[in-house]
């Protein structure tokens, strides 16, 4: 007779743990008893400071404000990632960069540029396929990129600017959607401290061994201090090693070591390049893979995230501290292997993994905390009985499957449409194979082949597919017909207004630093 789950355990005390335990016991209260044990000796992976808008939505669910987190966790906004060289120089011998700005998204009430595309042409039709429309054209009115062209963002990151007015103003509000920088083992800690003091237990120990029953589900987790800890579900958030996914229940790994050809990483602090803040973080593509920049508000989180194949750890290291210079922080770099791929399953039995221990593509977009936050979403809505019906671990497993190459088809299209070829590291990334879903999706681009946006399983919609499609210079060869045949008044209108816009919040918004002193002060 199938009972409610009365007890989970989680292994891991990362982001991913801790945000499992806040967000379940936000979503169960009392009526479910969590317990999440974390090593002292295991470290946290210390990495993950870029995040995208949906972790908004996840802390306002937890009932976190930014003025009381942004202070402790050292935090600062993010409106859009730059990348920096990842083709070559242009003719004129400047160097490649463009924007993917986080495009403010036509849902009632968030106000949206796109509002009277739907009034006038119906749902869906988005200023993308105008732009595209008039690029194809060779008008020279509209903006190269898409990024730049939908939207005033691009603008007010250059700017320094903070994605919304400083509260108790009478600023306009442009209502930006905007995600965060913090710094990693603060957001655990504070995460730490929310659960903690919504009852949820907390035990440091290292888990020693697993023991199966004998329809092969977990039993219980038995740690070096001789705790024994049973659960009706245990969640594996033990990072890269997959403690209880992969070493106990030995649910296979599918790599995409051939697909992504980046396998590690160095992670370093350094201090600000300049006086300003800037509210985006930087990809910058170098010899053998590319350097992250990720703005906090005391310091800067850089990394280097390389293939193993064509440089060493030594080399790539040094190259990190060539490009920081002395704003590199003199202290031992984080050396990081990575795992790139998903696990066939992430839920086993009455075992999921959540975070690393499930899956992973490297952070070009910060996506690894948003597929968490995705993970738990899912898990809530399949929440099992004590039967743990196979039907809602089947779908919950096909989603998951289905997010994470969507999203690995999303990070190899900024990497296969480079034309460099300067390195050996970018003349196998132009020989690296792509997966026949992307490859399927490009021709589909190319003719603007549109998928609907608003589906649940993509984290970005059709404005991001154009914005990094648009900065890699794809080959775009036909806007969709049904905008051929529509009148290009509102467009028009609309890279109008987005022109004043630039100027209007450029004068009004506040200095990015600058609010965040203010945020800082008032804590
Ligand atoms: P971890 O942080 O590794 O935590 C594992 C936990 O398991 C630890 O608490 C450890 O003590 C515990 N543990 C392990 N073994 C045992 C044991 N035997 N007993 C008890 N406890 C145990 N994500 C983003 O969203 N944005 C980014 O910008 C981003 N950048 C990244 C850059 C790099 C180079 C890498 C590799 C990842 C990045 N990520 C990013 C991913 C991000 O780091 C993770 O999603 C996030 O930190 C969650 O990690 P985790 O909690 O799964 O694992």
């Amino acid at each position: 007779m199938a009972r409610p789950i009365r007890k989970i355990v989680i292994v891991g005390g990362g982001t991913a743990g801790w945000l499992s335990a806040a967000y379940l016991n936000r979503a169960f209260g009392g009526k479910v008893e969590i317990t999440l044990v974390e090593s002292a000796r295991i470290g946290r992976i210390g990495v993950g400071e870029a995040t995208v808008p949906t972790l908004r939505t996840t802390f306002a669910f937890l009932g976190m404000k930014e003025e009381d987190w942004m202070p402790r966790c050292n935090a600062a906004f993010k409106s859009a990632v730059r990348f920096n060289d990842w083709r070559k120089p242009r003719p004129d011998g400047s160097r490649h960069t463009y924007f993917h700005p986080f495009f403010t998204v036509p849902e009632p009430p968030v106000p949206s540029y796109e509002q009277p595309f739907h009034k006038r042409f119906g749902r869906g039709v988005s200023l993308a396929h105008f732009w595209l429309k008039q690029r194809l054209a060779g008008d020279p009115r509209v903006r190269a990129t898409f990024g730049d062209a939908g939207m005033a963002l691009q603008r007010l990151c250059e700017l320094d600017k903070a994605p919304k007015p400083l509260p108790g103003t009478d600023a306009p509000d442009p209502g930006y959607r905007y995600a965060y920088h913090f710094d990693a083992a603060l957001i655990a800690e504070y995460l730490r401290d929310l659960a903690t003091g919504r009852g949820v237990r907390h035990l440091v120990a290292d888990v020693k061994a697993v023991a199966l029953d004998p329809r092969g589900h977990i039993e219980k987790v038995v740690t070096d201090t001789g705790a024994e800890l049973h659960a009706d579900l245990f969640l594996d958030c033990s990072g890269f090693r997959g403690l209880l996914i992969n070493e106990a229940l030995h649910e296979p790994f599918v790599s995409e070591r051939d697909t992504l050809l980046c396998d590690s990483a160095i992670a370093l602090p350094a201090d600000h390049p300049g006086d300003g803040l800037r509210p985006y973080t930087t990809a910058n593509a170098r010899g053998d893979g590319w350097i992250w920049e990720i703005p906090l508000y005391h310091r800067e989180g850089t990394g280097y995230v390389y293939s193993s194949r064509t440089t060493t750890p030594e080399k790539a290291e040094q190259e990190l501290r060539d490009f920081l210079g002395p704003r590199a922080h003199d202290v031992p770099a984080n050396h990081i292997r990575m795992r790139v791929g998903h696990n066939r399953r992430s839920w086993v039995n009455n075992c999921v993994a959540v975070g690393l221990s499930s899956c992973f593509v490297e952070p070009l977009e910060s996506t690894t905390i948003a597929l968490i936050e995705y993970q738990l979403a899912l898990l809530v809505l399949h929440f099992p009985d004590s039967d743990l019906d196979e039907r809602r671990v089947t779908r919950y497993n096909e989603l998951m499957t289905s997010a994470f190459e969507d999203l690995r088809d999303f990070i190899v299209m900024h990497y296969c449409l480079t034309d460099r070829d300067d390195t050996e590291f970018w003349r196998a990334v132009r020989e690296a194979p792509v997966p026949d879903s992307l490859a399927q999706k490009l021709t589909e681009y190319a003719q603007s082949v549109i998928i609907p946006d608003g589906s649940q399983l993509r984290l970005f919609e059709t404005r991001s597919l154009w914005a990094i499609l648009s900065g890699m210079e794809f080959g775009f060869t036909k806007a969709p017909p049904s905008v051929e045949l529509m009148n290009d008044d509102a467009a028009w209108e609309m890279f109008e207004h987005i022109d004043k816009e630039r100027d209007i919040y450029a004068a009004a918004l506040p200095d990015h630093l600058a609010y965040l002193k203010v945020l800082h002060g008032a804590h």
